[in-house]
């Protein structure tokens, strides 16, 4: 949004651009190797056209250790700057146009929300909404709390405020993101909670779905459940990650609660909301893990019946306190265990999908498909993929599907009529 603002427009090839911009990501090591080896490839066309600005932001400049390689390896970056300073992009990239120097800006301190920036959305009926950023969690393998600062909530009413404008333009479908927003409003000096923020959007009239993530299991309330099975806009889909069913290795992962706990919490979540669908994350291999411990993991994820999974094999992110914990279990081994996760939770999904089989369900259309026998992409209200015929003016809007068939992945199926 703000660089529209500013006149600039998107290319679709390097050779033409004037800025080249990378929003990069520090969670795990391959999006790193990814960025500097994308960036290097850049050496020669910047040597080409010295007028192009290359640019980079994100976690991974907020890391010292990255910014300084960039200062010192790459030569021909121009700017790079802080997850706390985005706002100033006009600014810096003009410093950066008008001066002879690099442009480095990297405070390690957030200052307070800049709200009302510019926003260009690339879809016109799923938006992507912020209530909060940073956290205060401080999981043993994970850097964000490093690169993005201390929890900090929007006002609700600012929110609430951008929600009733999208659902007004037409919006079907609006994430509420968080790096944990069952945490939201703690900062705010009010009794206000994230429960009482989807109470308060959902009263917003509007035919729309209202979606959020990430959570975090520790402040997950049943306020928080009764308030999604009560609120008819709030998408009957949670996503609470475990990370592992192994109560020392959720406290090696400095995650404050039980396996029981968690298992508690999804038994209640179910009871108020019995069709809800339920998707988590896992590590295997966290540093010290044993055999017995990872497969504590897979019977969790076989009693729990998730209905999808994202599953990673443990990253260390140095300068987190679990890059420094003793490894000694090899890949290889890890790989194992991973497996036998994978394979009980694909099971799991087969038979979760193949239950839809002869349903009618909402779906919101996404757009097309890859696969031309079903050239629609939709999504259920559970979040569940669906491929299926129908015509293409039904992209972005809420239709009617009759489930055919399905697999892991996927459901299959036709539009029909109301
Ligand atoms: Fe990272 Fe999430 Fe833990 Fe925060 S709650 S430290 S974002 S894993």
């Amino acid at each position: 949004g703000m660089l529209a603002e500013m006149g600039y427009l998107f290319t679709d090839t390097v050779e033409s651009a004037d800025l080249v911009l990378y929003n990069t990501c520090a969670v795990r090591e391959h999006a790193e190797d990814r960025v500097f080896g994308n960036v290097g490839a850049l050496k020669n066309r910047k040597a080409a056209r010295p007028g192009m600005v290359v640019a980079l932001c994100g976690c991974m400049m907020q890391q010292p250790r990255v910014a300084e390689k960039i200062r010192r390896s790459y030569p021909f970056v121009d700017l790079v700057f802080g997850t706390h300073v985005i706002h100033r992009l006009p600014e810096l990239l003009y410093r950066t146009l008008c001066g002879r120097n690099r442009v480095f800006e990297l405070p390690d301190e957030a200052g307070s929300i800049t709200e009302g920036l510019p926003v260009v959305r690339d879809s016109s009926f799923k938006a992507f909404l912020p209530v909060m950023y940073g956290c205060n969690n401080f999981c043993s393998y994970c850097i964000v709390p490093y690169v993005r600062g201390r929890e900090r909530s929007r006002e609700p009413e600012k929110i609430i405020e951008e929600c009733r404008g999208l659902i007004a333009e037409g919006y079907k479908e609006i994430t509420l993101l968080g790096q944990n927003v069952n945490s939201y409003g703690k900062d705010l000096g009010t009794d206000y909670d994230f429960a009482d923020l989807l109470s308060a959007i959902n009263e917003i009239p509007g035919d729309y779905w209202l979606r959020f993530m990430s959570s975090q299991p520790k402040d997950a309330t049943n306020k928080l459940f009764d308030t999604m099975a009560r609120c008819e806009h709030v998408a009957k889909q949670l996503h609470l990650p475990v990370q592992s069913g192994c109560d020392r290795v959720l406290k090696a992962m400095n995650r404050p609660y039980t396996r029981a706990k968690y298992e508690e919490m999804i038994a209640y979540a179910r009871s108020v909301m019995p069709g809800m669908v339920l998707t988590s994350d896992v590590i295997i291999g966290f540093p010290g893990e044993t055999e017995d411990e990872a497969m504590q993991t897979v019977d969790l994820v076989e009693k729990t019946q998730f209905d999808a999974l994202f599953t990673f094999i443990f990253s260390p992110r140095p300068g987190t306190p679990a890059a420094k914990m003793d490894d000694p279990v090899s890949r290889e081994e890890k790989q194992v265990w991973f497996e036998k996760l994978v394979d009980a939770q694909n099971a799991i999904s087969a038979k979760k999908h193949a239950a839809y089989i002869g349903r009618t369900v909402k779906v919101l259309v996404d757009g097309e498909s890859d696969d031309e026998a079903f050239p629609l992409a939709a999504r259920t209200e559970g979040n569940r993929l669906v491929r299926m015929k129908g015509d293409k003016a039904l992209i972005g809007t809420f239709a009617k599907a009759k489930i055919t068939d399905s697999n892991t992945w996927a459901l299959y199926g036709e539009a029909v009529e109301e």
